[in-house]
């Protein structure tokens, strides 16, 4: 079997978990929007399902496969419905949604519902993606009421810039909030990662984080005390030596400027490693620190074994995990965590923690 996996640990999952929930206080929706971030939505979810307060994904299908699988508890879609067919599935499956947009109210207020529906009103608190202009916001909580389609109204705005723990716009935003939505009844949800994280001023009912819950820390440079979930993991499959001088890989981006020992690792840009990687990404191999080398090819990449002397053909390889941050990574690719750990597939997914381990093989 072609050695390229990922390797999730879904204990490491629950202890992020309840780091969140510790730090946050309240109640928490663990977001496993896109896949949970790359590492199974189901395996995420059942290994959480025994504590979560409530999951969020994006959308209704993201929704309905929980249910089927028998998630029973709250979910919410963070976008919200698109038409009137996935407002009447998500009042059916007693889905939370956003409404984040006048269209949503409409068709909320035309619809027939087969059960009243939850909804959270999203606030435009100063990110200008989605939710209503604070003025707008009284008015959209009064028609929503009126309708009659509405058990619960909560209220909830999402950050911009959250990650930066001296963002003066980020205690605007939270300021911009509590005024659109004073003396208004509803339960409030406002902090992802970074605020649950930065802004202990963003505490209300229920928080929504994602990226820690994979034990990514989205403010840079601090440690506190997230695992790891993901370890992207392969084996060098041969080894060539090189003479100074000599091009390395695509483009001869890389050129030996000295004899180098180059080891060929089973892992390339299909299975979401970036392609964006430079020379010197940091690696692991076999427990030892050493970077990429050479251009970042679809089934393979490069890596310096010159002074690792006793890696050779078998030694394991970790991309990133809990030696090498994924931040790490990231930023030398010129991304963030989010976006290498969404785009992980075609990799063998082993899920470790729950039980027995379980294995998917690869493109599944
Ligand atoms: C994805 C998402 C989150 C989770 O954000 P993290 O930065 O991963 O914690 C929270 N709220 C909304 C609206 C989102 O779309």
């Amino acid at each position: 079997m072609r050695p390229a996996r990922a390797l999730i640990d879904l204990n490491a999952l629950r202890h992020n978990y309840r780091l969140a929930r510790q730090i946050h206080g309240g109640r928490v929706f663990a977001v496993i929007k896109a896949n949970a971030y790359g590492h199974g939505t189901l395996a995420c979810a059942r290994a959480l399902a025994s504590e979560a307060d409530g999951f969020a994904v994006a959308f209704l299908d993201e929704a309905l496969a929980l249910r089927a699988a028998g998630i029973g508890a709250p979910i919410l879609l963070l976008e919200g419905v698109f038409d009137v067919d996935e407002l009447i599935l998500a009042a059916r499956h007693g889905l939370w949604s956003a409404v984040h947009h006048v269209a949503q109210v409409e068709m909320i207020e035309k619809a027939v519902l087969p059960a009243p529906l939850r909804v959270w009103i999203k606030v435009n608190s100063g990110m200008n993606r989605a939710g209503f202009l604070p003025g707008a916001v009284r008015l959209i909580w009064k028609r929503l009421v009126i309708s009659g389609k509405v058990k619960d109204c909560g209220f909830m705005t999402h950050f911009a810039r959250a990650d930066e723990s001296d963002a003066a716009a980020t205690a605007e935003q939270i300021r911009v909030f509590d005024a659109a939505t004073r003396n208004l009844p509803g339960e409030r949800c406002l902090a992802n990662s970074g605020a649950i994280l930065a802004w202990p001023d963003a505490r209300r009912d229920w928080a929504r984080p994602g990226i820690m819950l994979y034990g990514a820390d989205p403010l840079p440079g601090e440690d506190h005390g997230l695992q790891a979930v993901m370890t992207l993991e392969s084996r060098v499959v041969a080894v060539r030596d090189l003479a100074s001088g000599d091009p390395l890989g695509y483009g001869a981006r890389f050129v030996a400027p000295r004899p180098t020992r180059v080891g060929l690792v089973a892992m390339g840009y299909a299975d979401g490693y970036p392609r964006s990687a430079p020379d010197r990404t940091p690696v692991a191999v076999a427990g030892k620190a050493a970077v990429l080398i050479g251009r970042v090819s679809m089934d393979m990449l490069t890596v310096d074994l010159t002074d690792l002397p006793d890696a050779g053909i078998g030694s394991p390889v970790e991309l990133w995990g809990k030696r090498i941050s994924v931040n790490d990574v990231a930023q030398a690719a010129g991304t963030i965590s989010y976006e290498l750990l969404c785009n992980v597939k075609r990799v063998n997914f082993v899920w470790e923690g729950q039980g027995k381990a379980t294995v998917s093989p690869a493109a599944a």
